[in-house]
């Protein structure tokens, strides 16, 4: 008889792979996910499913890319570039993504992408299938990519246990409903016994959009369905904080990290790090920094911003508007108000490794985040984990799921400029010992809830319902 197994699924395998030198090289994500997650896929017999970032060019090459994959656990799920088209920019990033960050204005209905999601959620159940998985094992299925994929894996497996997780915001059920498809897209989540988000206002918007929407009854944050009791609950996600507190203590991360302070004068340091996407509000944050160095002139040439936005999406038109009205503010600012040598915005569009960013949490004075909407924002609790030895503060955006957590920030409203301004100048002012007070208080919530916690945590829940469900029956 065989173990139980767990399996894990994801749009994205854990895995980055690369053609160089007419040779194929597998590079393992670092990101917070995949360690989250690493002690579970990678014991013996586990698996993660996913898409592998990769279009073979011919079958041999896809064997190939399949052995070298099995050898790390992973199963992957190829996708044609229509399929890709379809499922991937067109249903999920341009109807799922600004629906649940709240922009019904971005949306693009097409009833072709939704059918190719419907297909390659039922490719990603296929493979689920091929897999031989057994009523003792354990699915976990990540993110709004696969929404129908857990009704997917029921339809054949009445009583294995399948969690899932979005990592992104579910908005009111108001919103919701502007989808054409939103009654599959509940019906397909349905599938799962747990279905968890970061914060309890998103699991909220979830259950409202069951009773309103499909009309079915709640206890609680409890679901009926075919027999089955499905849960509804709060997991907020974690980072790897030993990873991003040990790389602050490092030597060659501080030396770095000093090297970074002595290249902009000991300036204070103001620190932005963020995907180039609408909803991370980056254009209100500029003009936050405008009206700072506005309304106090005596900060011009004491302050740097320095923002770091990664490349994402930019040949998609409102992608590459906003990287184009960025340009321009940062061009205006810099324009405007610099003097001297002193240039107020250091901006750059690029990608950094981690202990890049390590060294730039521990230079910096201040953290920003401005988001109009974020299912966590992991780039503020790297901060606060990098903080145990330097000081800092953080600026939070109250609509990031973080901002549930971490109540010692300073917390602003995004669509506001004048709180954002004023968060500013209060972080610059801030004596150090009431920084010191406050970030501790912050890394303990970090260190404590970290992200093999949430796993943790989310895997005993899963079980626990599993075995009042057997009790029900
Ligand atoms: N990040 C990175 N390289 C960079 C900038 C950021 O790997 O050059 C990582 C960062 O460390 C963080 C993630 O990207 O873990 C961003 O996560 P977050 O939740 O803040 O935003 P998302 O992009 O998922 O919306």
């Amino acid at each position: 008889m065989r173990n139980n197994r767990t399996i894990i699924i994801s749009n994205r395998l854990p895995v980055r792979i690369e053609r160089r030198d007419h040779e194929l090289h597998f590079i393992p994500s670092e990101g917070g996910l995949a360690t989250g997650l690493g002690s579970i896929y990678q014991q013996e017999g586990n698996i993660w499913v996913g898409w592998p970032g990769f279009v073979p060019e011919n079958e041999e090459e896809e064997t190939l890319v399949r052995e070298k994959l099995a050898d790390l656990n992973l199963i992957p799920v190829f996708l044609t570039e229509e399929e890709l088209q379809g499922y991937y920019e067109g249903f999920s990033n341009e109807v799922l993504w600004p629906i649940f960050h709240y922009r019904l204005s971005y949306a693009v209905y097409n009833t072709e992408n939704w059918l190719t999601y419907k297909s390659v959620n039922q490719k990603f159940a296929s493979v689920v299938q091929q897999q031989h998985i057994d009523e003792k094992d354990e699915v976990w299925i990540h993110d709004y990519q696969l929404m129908l994929l857990p009704e997917l894996i029921r339809q054949s497996n009445d009583t294995i246990a399948i969690g899932y997780f979005q990592h992104i915001p579910f908005p009111p059920d108001e919103v919701f409903r502007s989808i054409p498809w939103r009654d599959e897209l509940i019906k397909g989540l349905l599938g799962a016994d747990l279905i968890a988000f970061h914060t309890y206002n998103d699991t909220q918007h979830f259950l409202n959009a069951c009773t309103h929407i499909l009309g079915l009854p709640i206890h609680n944050n409890c679901l009926h369905v075919g027999g089955r009791s499905v849960f509804a609950e709060v997991y907020p996600m974690g980072i790897d904080f030993e990873k991003f507190s040990g790389l602050a203590r490092s030597t060659a991360i501080r030396e770095r990290a000093t090297q970074i302070r002595d290249f902009y004068k000991n300036r204070k340091f103001i620190l932005c790090i963020d995907r180039l996407d609408y909803s991370k509000g980056i254009i209100e944050r500029l003009e936050a920094y405008e009206s700072l160095l506005k309304e106090y002139p005596e900060l011009r040439e004491q302050v740097i911003l320095y923002m770091l936005v990664v490349p994402s999406r930019d040949t998609v038109p409102q992608y590459k508007a906003l990287r184009d009205e960025i340009d321009r503010q940062v061009g205006h600012i810099n324009a405007v108000y610099g003097i001297n040598e002193w240039i107020p915005i250091a901006y750059f569009y690029n990608s950094y490794p981690v202990e890049e960013l390590s060294a730039l949490y521990v230079a910096a004075d201040v953290c920003l985040v401005t988001s109009i909407r974020d299912g966590m924002n992991l780039v503020c609790k790297e901060y606060v984990a990098s903080k145990e030895e330097s000081d800092g503060v953080l600026v939070l955006s109250e609509l990031a799921g973080a901002s549930k957590e971490l109540l010692e920030a300073i917390q602003v409203n995004p669509n506001s400029v004048d709180q954002i301004r004023e968060a500013l100048k209060q972080a610059i002012e801030m004596p150090a010992e009431e920084q010191q007070r406050r970030m501790r208080d912050s890394i303990d919530i970090v260190r404590k809830f970290n992200v093999r916690h949430w796993v943790k945590i989310f895997f005993n829940r899963l079980r626990e319902i599993k075995l009042l469900q057997r009790q029900e029956m």
